[in-house]
């Protein structure tokens, strides 16, 4: 039997990994199906990590993690995970090849996804021009014009926040009703450098590969008017999708408590409501959806994991 299976190795997956091996846990195993390193591998920048100097590329900034963990004794298992079950004291997690696995404690750190609106030139300016975090990439865009899909919380708190920054952020929403609290609304409206356009349509991002994103060709969705506006980001602010399927029993419920939203609930420790499971990263309630939050989410759930081991000899 493991001591420790760790779902995912994204930031918090691979810290928890490195703070379990050097707790000195024997048998933790992290389980990522792909290549670990998670969602920050696709960012073409990343420059907000505290300590790290150097603007490196996600992909780049990732790389030495696995290395590290590895060296204190980390296994990595490129196998996909299924299901997480509770068996008396410990857990079975469940694999796709059919095939299962003990284990004494388990941190999931499965993470998510932003959601994409499947708008011509979203897929080729993705990372470059076209962003689904502000507090991540709004800096890029210092004293820029830039624009926001979406009418929801995020999309009209985001603008707020950009527009602190930025030159000019146009807001472009499909309906002339907001998702978002009244009063946000009401916020953003009283800030000059925010524009609202409704109900519009994005048509296309355009742009060129070196350069990236320079504007977007918009429509009317009442009258069918065309115009187009020159930008230098995108963000794509229309919700958020957590990885939650491992958690997921046979009869549809889940094996911990989730929110409304289908994050799992946890306290500060990262433990949720089950003894011996954890939650760490952007799959937890009030996630930041930063590095530096899920790297931190980790270390404390591994540090949790030590102590519930202990405590269960
Ligand atoms: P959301 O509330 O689901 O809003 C998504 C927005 O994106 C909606 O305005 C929707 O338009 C639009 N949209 C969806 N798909 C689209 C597409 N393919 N193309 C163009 N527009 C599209 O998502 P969210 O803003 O991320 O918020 C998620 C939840 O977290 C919400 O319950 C929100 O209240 C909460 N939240 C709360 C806070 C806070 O309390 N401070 C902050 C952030 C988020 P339609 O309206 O036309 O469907």
């Amino acid at each position: 039997m493991l001591e420790l299976a760790i779902i995912g190795g994204g930031p918090a997956g691979l810290s928890a990994g490195l703070y379990a091996t050097r707790g000195g846990l024997k048998d933790v195993v992290m389980f990522e199906k792909g290549m670990p390193g998670g969602q920050i591998t696709s960012s073409s920048e990343m420059e907000n990590y505290p300590g790290v100097a150097e603007v490196k590329s996600g992909f780049d900034f990732m790389m030495p993690w696995q290395e590290q963990c590895f060296r204190f004794g980390l296994k990595h298992e490129m196998k996909e995970v299924v299901c997480i079950k509770k068996v008396g004291n410990h857990f079975s997690i469940m694999l796709s090849d059919n095939t299962e696995v003990e284990s004494k404690a388990v941190i999931v750190a499965t993470g998510g996804s932003p959601k994409k609106s499947g708008v011509k030139g979203e897929d080729v300016f993705w990372g470059k021009g076209v962003s689904s975090c502000a507090t991540c990439d709004g800096f890029f865009y210092k004293g820029k014009e830039v624009a926001i899909l979406g009418g929801g919380d995020s999309a009209i708190e985001e603008a707020i926040y950009l527009a602190k920054i930025c030159s000019k952020v146009s807001v472009i929403h499909r309906r002339n009703a907001f998702r978002a609290s009244p009063i946000t609304v009401e916020r953003a409206k009283a800030v000059p450098n925010i524009e609202f356009l409704t109900p519009y349509g994005i048509e296309e991002i355009v742009g060129n590969e070196k350069d990236g994103v320079s504007g977007l060709r918009l429509k009317h969705l009442e009258s069918g008017e065309e115009k187009s506006i020159a930008i230098a980001c995108l963000f794509v602010l229309i919700g958020y999708q957590v990885n939650n399927a491992v958690l997921k029993q046979e009869n549809g419920s889940s094996i911990c408590a989730l929110s409304e939203f289908g994050e799992a609930i946890v306290n500060l420790k990262m433990e949720t409501n089950v003894p011996g499971l954890f939650v760490a990263g952007d799959l937890r309630l009030d996630a930041p959806k930063q590095v530096v939050c899920a790297a931190a989410d980790g270390a404390t759930a591994a540090l949790g994991a030590i102590e519930y081991i202990e405590h269960h000899k």
